[in-house]
C-alpha cells in the first residue's frame, strides 16, 4: 500500500508544479536586511527552527538575500552585528523558480546542489498595468520529497 503511494507520488512529480507545494510567502519566516543580530533577533532565528532564512528589502516580496542559520556560528550577539555584514560576506545565491516548474524539474535542479530552496515567482497579469513579477513563496528539497512519500515530515 505504502509502496504504491510513493510510485503514485512519483508519477505525478510530472504534472504537478512548484505551485502546488510551495510555502506561501505570508507564512515565510524572514528577516528584514536592515535587522541587526542582536540577542533577540537571534534567538527568535534560533527559535523558529529554519536553516534558511530568507532576507528581504522593505517588503517581504523583495527577496534580496538568503541567511543561513550556520552562517551565525561565529557571530557574537553582544557586537551587535548588522545583518547586511553576514549575507554581504557569504553572498548566497537567490534561486529562482516560476510557479508552473513541474516538481521534477525542480528535483532534478534540488538534485544539482547549490541551494534547496528556491523562491517562487509568477508573471502577474490581471492588473490595468504592465504585467510584473509577483514572488508567491518558497519551495524546498523537503516539500517535493513529501509530495513523493504522501506524508508530512515532522521536524526534529
Ligand atoms: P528546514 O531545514 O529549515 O526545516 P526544510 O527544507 O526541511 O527546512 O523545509 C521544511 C518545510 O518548511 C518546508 O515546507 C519548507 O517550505 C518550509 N520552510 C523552509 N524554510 C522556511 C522559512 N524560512 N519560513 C517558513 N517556512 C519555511
Amino acid at each position: 500500500k505504502e509502496e504504491l503511494n510513493i510510485i503514485q507520488g512519483a508519477l505525478e512529480l510530472r504534472t504537478k508544479t512548484v505551485e502546488d507545494v510551495l510555502t506561501p510567502l505570508s507564512d515565510c519566516y524572514m528577516l528584514s536586511s536592515d535587522a541587526v543580530l542582536d540577542f533577540c533577533t537571534m534567538s527568535d532565528v534560533m527559535q523558529s527552527g529554519f536553516t534558511r532564512i530568507p532576507v528581504y528589502q522593505n517588503e517581504k516580496s523583495n527577496i534580496v538575500n538568503i541567511l543561513f542559520v550556520k552562517d551565525l556560528a561565529f557571530v557574537d550577539p553582544d557586537d551587535c552585528t548588522p545583518l547586511k555584514t553576514i549575507t554581504q560576506f557569504y553572498k548566497h545565491p537567490v534561486h529562482c523558480v516560476f510557479n508552473d516548474t513541474k516538481l521534477d524539474v525542480m528535483l532534478e535542479e534540488f538534485k544539482r546542489g547549490k541551494s534547496h530552496l528556491a523562491v517562487v515567482q509568477r508573471v502577474n497579469s490581471e492588473g490595468e498595468g504592465d504585467p510584473f513579477y509577483e514572488v508567491m513563496g518558497i519551495v524546498t528539497l523537503e516539500d517535493i520529497i513529501e509530495e513523493i512519500i504522501k506524508s508530512e515530515i515532522v521536524d526534529e
